[in-house]
């Protein structure tokens, strides 16, 4: 049976308190989630389409050109604008809502489409995540079904959050027009499973996602960042390469990236998922809401009539401008592939001397790449990523999860499949389903075998 959540009350002045219950947010108890190999729990597991995993999931089956055809009427065309880099799109602009509210992780346009589908009774609900009661960093799946109950879901929270369970208790309810806000693994096992959902409408507001890891040790890195880890409220890797972080009494504090304390994190900080993820920008929604290429504002991809639907609703609230890009990725980039190649994967540490950090760090806010070029960057850096560490970890996956845009963008870092690497040809589903099935049963029978 379904209960109502108790609302966090988000925001940088807001601390950990607690509004009453109230209607429209809808938190049922979920099932536990079944054991995978490489999962990030989206829900499927949890739901009653738990055997679909092996259809649905990037990790076992990945299939970003089928899923872009189907959802967009095409593939990703390298030779239209940046789409090899982010993925099909009708346009890319900056974007910012003209009166951001309190609590949420950029200027809320997120939350904002969320409110307005449910004002205009477009959708039913709003599958989306809000804060655990007890743990502001901690996500809470919900149900949203009225434009208030989207404010619980202001910020990011630092966790796997199974959206996708919630598709069971959307259809229980008999809601048949739906919006989902998600990050690339969830949307991707989403539009995998649409059509046999029978939904009237479906709208898939994405944000792009770097890395994800537990909310258990996200707050070990909290505790190494800051003396007073429990009254940080917002945390942010800024496009200026530092970190910022929030606090509950209004002060803040800005980390350059290359102080961060990456030596005392453990190599499997970031869980190999994240660090084999290639849909950085999340392709197959509809609109993605993301900030890397805004240079502090936010950066919306359209990436078809109905994400133009979703952004046109909008109207004045939001001031839209050109994006811009400025530096030079390229030797960044080929640092950062060297630096990976040498460890052999886990997560890249820079092994400056302490002295030469601070500057090294200034040198990146002053003539790194900005802008476009700054996206760029990460979703390069992502790609290459990606690939040392399923070649360290599982190089049997290697074939089937790395799809062929990733390899066109770190060619020219040296990058190339070998022999055995090289992508499956596409459009052999059936065949490539039970093989992906094979893979993992054995992955999930031999845990502490690898490759
Ligand atoms: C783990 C993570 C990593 C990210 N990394 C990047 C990045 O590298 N580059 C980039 O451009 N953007 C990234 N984002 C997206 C970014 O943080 C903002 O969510 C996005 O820019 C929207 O901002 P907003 O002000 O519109 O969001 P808000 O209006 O504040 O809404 C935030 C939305 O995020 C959703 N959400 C919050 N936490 C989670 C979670 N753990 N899992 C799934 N959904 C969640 C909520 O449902 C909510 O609707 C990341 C998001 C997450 C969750
Ligand atoms: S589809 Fe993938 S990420 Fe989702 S629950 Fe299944 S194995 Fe986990
Ligand atoms: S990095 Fe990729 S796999 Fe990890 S949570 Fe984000 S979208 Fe999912």
């Amino acid at each position: 049976m379904a209960t109502s959540l108790p609302l966090p009350v988000l925001g940088a002045a807001d601390g950990a308190s607690y509004a009453p219950a109230r209607d429209g947010l809808v938190a049922p108890p979920l099932a536990a989630p079944r054991p995978r190999d490489l999962c990030t729990d989206c829900g499927v597991s949890r739901s009653s389409r738990a055997s679909r995993c092996g259809a649905a999931c990037q990790f076992i089956h990945p299939r970003y050109a089928e899923l872009e055809r189907q959802v967009h009427g095409r593939e990703r065309d390298p030779a239209r604008g940046e789409e090899l880099y982010f993925g099909p799109y009708l346009e890319m602009r900056r974007a910012r809502l003209r009166r951001p509210p309190a609590g949420v992780q950029w200027t809320g346009i997120t939350t904002r489409l969320g409110e307005l589908l449910l004002e205009r009774g477009i959708v039913d609900a709003v599958i989306a995540t809000a804060a655990d009661p007890d743990d502001r960093w901690a996500p809470r799946p919900v149900l949203v079904t009225e434009p208030g109950g989207m404010r619980a879901c202001r910020g990011m929270k630092m966790g796997y959050s199974p959206v996708l369970a919630l598709l069971d208790e959307a259809a229980a309810r008999g809601y048949r027009r739906l919006a989902v806000i998600g990050v690339a693994c969830q949307v991707h096992a989403l539009r995998a499973l649409e059509a046999e959902l029978g939904l009237e409408a479906l709208y898939v507001i994405g944000t792009p996602c770097s890395d994800n890891t537990t909310t258990e040790r996200f707050h070990q890195f909290l505790a190494l960042l800051t003396e007073r880890p429990g009254e940080v409220t917002y945390l942010e890797f800024m496009p200026d390469m530092h970190v910022e972080l929030r606090f509950a009494d209004g002060a803040t504090k800005r980390i350059p990236f290359i102080l961060l304390p990456i030596a005392q994190l453990p190599p499997d900080f970031i869980p190999l998922t994240c660090r084999s993820c290639f849909d950085y920008t999340n392709a197959l929604a509809d609109v993605t809401v993301g900030y890397m290429a805004a240079e502090g504002d936010q950066w919306l991809l359209v990436r078809n009539a109905r994400g133009r639907e979703l952004v046109a609703m909008l109207g004045d609230e939001v001031v839209v401008s050109a994006l811009t890009s400025r530096g030079d990725r390229r030797a960044p980039v080929r640092t950062f592939v060297q630096v990976l190649e040498r460890q052999k994967g886990g997560m890249p540490v820079r092994r400056a001397p302490r002295w030469v950090r601070p500057l090294i760090g200034w040198m990146q806010t002053r003539f790194g790449p900005k802008g476009l070029e700054f996206a760029r960057t990460r979703v390069e850096m992502k790609m290459a990523e990606g690939i040392v560490n399923l070649r360290a970890e599982r190089p049997r996956r290697l074939r089937r999860m790395v799809p062929d845009f990733a390899w066109r963008l770190v060619a020219p870092y040296g990058l190339t499949p070998r022999p055995d690497e090289r992508p499956e040809t596409p459009g052999r589903d059936e065949v490539a389903t039970t093989a992906a099935r094979r893979v993992m049963d054995a992955d999930e029978a031999t845990t502490t075998v690898r490759g």
